[in-house]
Formats: C-alpha cells, sequence, structure tokens
C-alpha cells in the first residue's frame, strides 16, 4: 500500500499509556439481532461489534463474556492528554498509518453520503473506557455506537501478523475500514433497526441477524476499498489478497475451530471466513451501496 505522505485524520484521539478502568462486569449482550433489517435506512442503535471476537479468540477469551463486560456501564473519558507512554517506532508508524486510513474513509465517505458525521479512532494500551463500557485489548478492536468511536490496540495489528498469519498493510485496512462500516450502519440506522430487536428474537436468530451485520460491514469496508483505489490509488498488487487474507482468517467458522476444535454454526456472529471474503469483495469490486443487503439476501 502506498499509504505514505498522505492526509492523516485529526479524529484520533491517543489515550496510549492511560489505561481505562478496566472489564465492566455483567452488562447485555449487545448482538441481539433481529429479522430483515434493510440497508440505508431508519434511526439510531447500538452494536458493539469489530473484528472483536477475533481479538478474543486469539486471546483465549469467551467473546460472549467480553460483548456483555463491554456493555457494563462506564461513560466515556476526556480528551487525549499528556502521559509517558512512549510508543516504539514501529508502534508511531502503525498510528500513522491508522490515522491515514481514517482520514481516507472520511474522504470516501463524506463523497458517498450526504451529512457524514466522521467517528473518532482512540488508539489505547491495555484497557479503555468507552460509553459503551470498558473493554481490554483482548477484545481486540470494536467500534462504540454510543459515542461514535473506534478503539483499537495498535498491537493487535501485530497479533494479526503473528497468530492468524494475516498481516500486511492493507489487511490493517480492512479492518479499520470494517469498524468504520459499522459507524456507517449506526448513521443509517440499521444498527438501531436490529437493536430494537433485542430480546425479541431467539439467540439462533440473533446470531443470523448479527452475521448480517457484520458481513454488510465487511461489504461497507469492500464499498471503502473501491473508491479509495479511484481517488487516492493506495493499493498496489497484492493488497487485495492480503484484505481477502484477513477476511479469511477471522472467520467465525476458522477461528472457532482454532479455539475449540470443532465448528457450531449457530453460534457464529461474524460470518464464515468465505462469507466473509465474499462480501468484502462484492463491495470492493460494486463499490455499491444499493448491492450490500445483507438482510434480505437468502444466500449470504
Ligand atoms: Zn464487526
Amino acid at each position: 500500500m502506498k499509504w505514505q505522505g498522505r492526509r492523516q485524520s485529526s479524529n484520533v484521539e491517543d489515550r496510549r499509556g492511560q489505561g481505562g478502568s478496566g472489564m465492566g462486569g455483567g452488562g447485555i449482550n449487545p448482538f441481539l439481532l433481529g429479522p430483515l433489517v434493510k440497508l440505508l435506512f431508519s434511526k439510531t442503535g447500538m452494536v458493539i461489534a469489530g473484528v472483536f471476537i477475533v481479538g478474543s479468540m486469539i486471546m483465549g477469551y469467551n467473546p460472549l463474556n467480553l460483548l456483555g463486560g463491554l456493555l457494563g456501564g462506564g461513560g466515556g473519558q476526556g480528551l487525549t492528554s499528556e502521559s509517558t507512554y512512549s510508543p516504539t517506532a514501529e508502534e508511531e508508524e502503525l498510528a500513522a498509518f491508522s490515522a491515514t486510513i481514517l482520514g481516507d474513509t472520511e474522504t470516501v465517505w463524506n463523497e458517498l453520503m450526504d451529512n457524514y458525521r466522521e467517528p473518532t479512532l482512540v488508539l489505547f494500551t491495555g484497557s479503555v473506557s468507552s460509553a459503551c463500557g470498558s473493554a481490554s485489548s483482548a477484545t481486540g478492536p470494536f467500534y462504540c455506537p454510543a459515542d461514535e468511536k473506534l478503539y483499537i490496540d495498535l498491537s493487535f495489528f501485530e497479533e494479526m501478523e503473528t497468530k492468524l498469519r494475516a498481516g500486511g498493510d492493507f489487511a490493517y485496512a480492512y479492518v479499520i475500514a470494517h469498524e468504520v462500516g459499522h459507524h456507517i450502519q449506526k448513521i443509517m440506522g440499521i444498527t438501531d433497526q436490529v437493536h430494537s430487536l433485542r430480546g425479541k428474537v431467539s439467540e439462533k436468530e440473533y446470531n443470523l441477524n448479527s452475521v448480517r451485520l457484520e458481513l454488510q460491514a465487511d461489504f461497507l469496508a469492500g464499498v471503502w476499498a473501491h473508491h479509495s483505489q479511484r481517488s487516492s490509488g493506495m493499493m498496489e498488487a497484492g493488497d487485495l489478497e492480503e484484505a481477502l487474507g484477513a477476511a479469511n482468517a477471522i472467520g467465525d467458522d476458522r477461528l472457532q475451530k482454532q479455539a475449540t476444535g470443532r465448528v457450531v454454526p449457530d453460534s457464529f456472529t461474524h460470518g464464515t471466513s468465505a462469507q466473509r471474503m465474499k462480501w468484502f469483495k462484492k463491495g470492493f469490486e460494486t463499490g455499491d451501496l444499493s448491492q450490500g443487503d445483507t438482510f434480505s439476501t437468502r444466500d449470504l
């Protein structure tokens, strides 16, 4: 990827070295979802999502407990303050990279949407407080709809490379774009529609809708990549494969097998490797938002 020297977003809150208030307890699983949420319209809502489950699996935690923990209350922290944290050169490079990718998503989504609200990227280390509760790095990157912020511990990218063998700058860009995809879903009201079904559907149905929401975020990441490539031309040969490799590596089936040795489709919340690759690719190839209704399609 040719990302160096491009505009970096100013919507970055650097909380590295500050820590959060630790893991919250209890709470409600935010992934309670329902059927047939249409792409593109409605109100506001709530979903904690992300590559999320991935981080949990890597670190050996039960992601559902973490999801619950995330909703355990707690408010957002204030703005960035000075800290004694001194990042390595590699970390600084990843921070600059992340700010650049976020900046590029701003360019693309400002063009594709009227009145786009740019989200904030919070960099943290260890643990962090969000309006959705507290989380540790083990949860992986996530988006909190309540404060419209993306939370990333940059060490996650290292984990992708070492533990999932899905490294590479465009693989990391896909992760950021996926979280921004959840922000788009929040703005479009899709998250809220899904959230409103909480408690009204079976766990199985909830999981299926969670999968649909996640696959749509993958699709939206692909839409970003499509338009980014047209406007900035950052992608190089092999980049698409990097993103697909990441989508493949963080499919629920593969992660579950890695973690438990077996695959139980009903418990998926993010989609299989094949599904994730398919929807990212569809977004990338079409660049067309109207192609991304993962909720009405029978064939995920
Ligand atoms: Zn997600």
